[in-house]
């Protein structure tokens, strides 16, 4: 596996590959950016194809947050962990504790959190061996505990954004959604959705998660393989990434694409692919950042839930500056974020307002 030469790796600061025989302790901990602050972002537990597949992840998800940490203005770099889930292996309190030393050994570089297959209860094991450690239970009115509803805040705000960009016109009466995948946030998010007066269209690969979508709210269930292609206004993913390639962009019939999962373009160019077939999308992680600012006022211990909330209001306005660039320039939205996120994370956005 070559490491230095991988195409993602994009000058990342450190990588770690941890393991601890014991508890079965398999996990990769990218750390692509400290220059704003601690590198922070989720720890994934997926079971992978091989390890390329893992390396992969953790390298893209890893870079993705220092943009994302970035363009949300936090005062974090950007960071990420995966654990290899082995067949279908239980998690364990020895996992999480043996991963907690590993973070503990970075000594603050890198902050971990819950993302897909870990949860608030994986990270209080966490907290047992390491504070750099967010995500964690909820106390009084303080921020903390499970980030995906704040998560599905920022990404109904954000759909209602798009709808404005795209129609003049934010309700969402009437609007029919399709949502790929019904786990933490998109449960959440077709919760709002639905009280907001849009019409659902749901797929999960798990039963039980669409059994409790389709028992609390009036939804259509699609197979997973047909979701992307429903006949919608917008497509909300909240699953996995990689899926808007140049195979199923041209077959998408939504006119915006704005959900929750991380990396939904498989590669740049596939942004360029949206824009030409006249699809809006939401950069990922400039949407979905709502977890992040929730996550970032707890550990920082410095937010009720009305300053998160406050925070998680702003992401349309960045939307709104991104969409209205991509009017007037003709640029993919994901080209015009990223290159706001480098500017960001260079000093050179600071340095401009300084001299402004
Ligand atoms: P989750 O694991 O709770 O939910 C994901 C759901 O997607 C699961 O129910 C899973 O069965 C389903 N799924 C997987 N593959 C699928 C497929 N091919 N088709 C349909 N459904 C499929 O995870 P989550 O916390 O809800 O996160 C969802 C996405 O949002 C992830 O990409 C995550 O990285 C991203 N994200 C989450 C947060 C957060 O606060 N949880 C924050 C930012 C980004």
């Amino acid at each position: 596996m070559s490491v230095f030469d991988h195409p993602e790796f994009d000058q990342h600061e450190s990588l770690h590959f941890v393991q601890d025989p014991e508890s079965g302790l398999k996990a990769i901990i990218a750390i692509h950016s400290t220059a704003l602050g601690p590198a922070a972002g989720g720890c994934r537990r997926w079971q992978y194809a091989n390890d390329d597949d893992a390396l992969t992840d953790a390298l893209r998800l890893s870079r993705g947050m220092t943009y994302k940490n970035a363009v949300a203005g936090l005062k974090f770099g950007g960071g990420k962990s995966v654990i290899l889930a082995a067949d279908n292996a239980p998690k364990s309190a020895q996992l999480f504790h043996a991963f907690g030393r590993q973070i503990e050994a970075l000594g603050g570089r890198y902050i971990t959190a819950e993302d897909v297959g870990c949860s608030v209860e994986d990270m209080r094991l966490v907290k047992e061996q390491t504070n750099y450690v967010s995500g964690l239970p909820k106390s009084g009115d303080s921020a903390g505990g499970d980030p995906s509803p704040h998560t599905a805040l920022g990404v109904f705000l954000g759909i209602q954004s798009a709808l404005k960009a795209k129609s003049g016109n934010d309700s969402l009466d009437g609007v029919r959604v399709a949502v790929q995948g019904v786990g933490h946030v998109g449960l959440h998010l077709c919760r709002m959705l639905h009280e907001a007066g849009a019409t659902l269209v749901v797929s999960d690969v798990n039963g039980n998660n669409i059994k409790l979508a389709s028992d609390e709210l009036p939804v259509t269930v699609v197979a997973p393989a047909e979701l992307l292609y429903s006949d919608v206004d917008v497509l909300a993913p909240c699953a996995l990434g990689n899926i808007l390639t140049s195979q199923t962009i041209p077959s998408i019939k939504a006119k915006i694409i704005a959900g929750a999962a991380n990396n939904q373009l498989a590669t740049d160019d596939d942004g360029k692919r949206l824009a030409e077939h006249d699809i809006l999308y939401a950069p990922d992680y400039v949407i979905n950042a709502g977890g992040i600012i929730n996550v970032a006022h707890e550990y920082y211990g410095d937010g009720s839930e009305e300053n998160v909330r406050a925070d998680i209001a702003r992401i349309p306005e960045r939307l709104d500056a991104i969409f209205a660039e991509a009017l007037k320039t003709g640029r993919p939205t994901n080209a015009i974020a990223d290159e706001l996120a480098r500017r960001l994370v260079s000093g050179q956005v600071l340095q401009e307002r300084r001299s402004a």
